[in-house]
């Protein structure tokens, strides 16, 4: 390809969307979605939180991305101690293909996208180039100034721009099944022999899926050992299963497991580490975070435009920008010279050199300003995570969740 972009986004998850849509007016965006490669396994329930960030985009949600039916609480089961416990929860039961595909639309015709895998990434004088792989077998190289990493867990633009900064992940792995005669339930499933993490079991418009995260090493074994107990001990029909799915799953544990990237490559949502070490939540970070860096983005977009304005206005040469780079290498100084410490951190954390041209300097402090306001947007949504991680000994230290699902604190009580 020859066009140089603004931004390579890699992954169309909501994360990569919600920037693509929110950006799409003022740069110029190649996405890459690698979404053919199949079904992503997923609850699919929505939380309020996630229904939140969605609301505060200004967007209405089709219904038809809803499944059916709504389930309004959680059966909490621990198939150890066979303590089984409901407790209220107000998610929305959602079909996520529908509502990948639904908010992969929203960024309408101003976004260019290929159906595509990034391969890899090279870092270049001037941005990235990124090589990328279509399902046909052909292979091209795409060039951005900057890339945004929204390729969920086991980020190939994290492992990039941050070797050494792995995180822990689990298999998810998640079957679907005909219903047979179940009651409508979404349940989350407890076996500490089996997984130090949890599994989940719900109703999707008229079948059952069963799915959990497990430590990699001897993941199918355990999965199954789970299925069988719920199958003989419960009666849940999880004998033939109609699909199968398995993905990576990060569980975010330190501060230094969430990272944002650093000026000109950006990480969104799970590649950022932003989920749920409790719950794996996880959509309504990667919505936030998409917006944050768009609105970092855009505002530097606007930024660049008033002071070509007010160049034009002065008889100035251009002084260049993302894509503007005529006559800029007449101007000899670095924009505004209005250069924040932080973003002159960031710079030097960009592996910027001293001998960059001015048009080079200009981008580079661009840059640098999107990073610290998209930082800076997202530093609640890191506290966020990080406070999650106390409701861990609730969730899986096994006396203390049978003493609290025993006590009945906060459970259902079916009238
Ligand atoms: C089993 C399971 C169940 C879950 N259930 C829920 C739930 O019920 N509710 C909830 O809120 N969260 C849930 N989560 C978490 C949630 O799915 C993620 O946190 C959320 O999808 C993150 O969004 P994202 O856009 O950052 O990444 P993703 O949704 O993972 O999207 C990444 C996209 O990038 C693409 N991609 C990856 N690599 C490349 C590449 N090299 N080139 C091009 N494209 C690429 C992928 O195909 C994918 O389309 C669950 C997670 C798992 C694993």
């Amino acid at each position: 390809m020859r066009e140089i972009w603004d931004y390579i986004v890699i992954g169309a998850g909501p994360a990569g969307s919600v920037f693509c849509a929110k950006a799409a007016a003022s740069l110029r965006i190649l996405r890459l979605d690698g979404s053919f490669r199949g079904e992503k396994p997923c609850g699919g329930l929505l939380a309020p939180q996630a229904a939140e960030a969605i609301a505060s985009l200004g967007w209405t949600m089709p219904t038809k991305v809803l499944a059916d039916p709504q389930v309004f609480a959680v059966r909490t089961m621990d198939l150890q101690a066979e303590i089984v416990q409901s407790y209220p929860r107000s998610y929305l039961n959602m079909r996520r293909p529908a509502f990948d595909a639904w908010l992969r639309g929203m960024a309408g015709s101003g976004v260019t996208t290929i159906r595509a895998r990034a391969t890899g990434l090279r870092q270049e004088a001037d941005g990235w180039a990124v090589e990328f792989r279509c399902p046909d077998g052909s292979v091209d190289t795409a060039r951005g100034r900057a890339i945004v990493g929204a390729d969920g867990a086991g980020s190939l633009v994290r492992r990039a721009v941050a070797p050494g900064r792995d995180i822990l992940r689990y298999t998810a792995i998640q079957q679907w099944f005909p219903l047979e005669g179940v009651a409508p339930l979404y349940a989350c499933v407890f076996h500490r022999p089996t997984s130090e993490s949890c599994s989940w079991l719900f109703t999707k418009d008229g079948q059952i899926a069963f799915g959990g995260a497990f430590a990699p090493k001897g993941a199918r074994e355990n999965f199954e050992e789970q299925k069988r107990l719920l199958r003989e001990r419960y009666g849940f029909p999880l004998a033939q299963a109609l699909r199968t799915e398995a993905c990576a799953v990060y569980r975010p544990r330190r501060r230094r497991d969430l990272y944002m990237g650093r000026a000109g490559a950006y990480l969104l949502g799970e590649a950022a580490g932003l989920i749920s070490p409790s719950s794996f939540e996880g959509i309504s970070y990667a919505l936030k975070s998409g917006a944050a860096l768009a609105d970092a983005a855009n505002a530097a977009a606007r930024r660049r435009e008033g002071e070509a304005v007010q160049d034009a206005r002065e008889g100035k040469p251009a002084r260049g920008g993302m894509g503007n780079e005529n006559c800029a290498e007449a101007l000899g100084a670095s924009g505004s010279g209005l250069v924040h410490e932080s973003v002159k951190r960031n710079r030097g954390a960009a592996g910027m050199g001293e001998c960059e041209t001015p048009v080079q300097r200009r981008r580079t402090d661009e840059a640098a300003q999107v990073f610290a306001a998209y930082r800076r947007a997202t530093a609640g949504l890191r506290r966020e995570v990080l406070r999650r991680r106390a409701k861990r000994p609730f969730m899986y230290w096994p006396w203390l969740r049978r003493l609290v699902m025993k006590s009945g604190v906060q459970a259902l009580r079916r009238k």
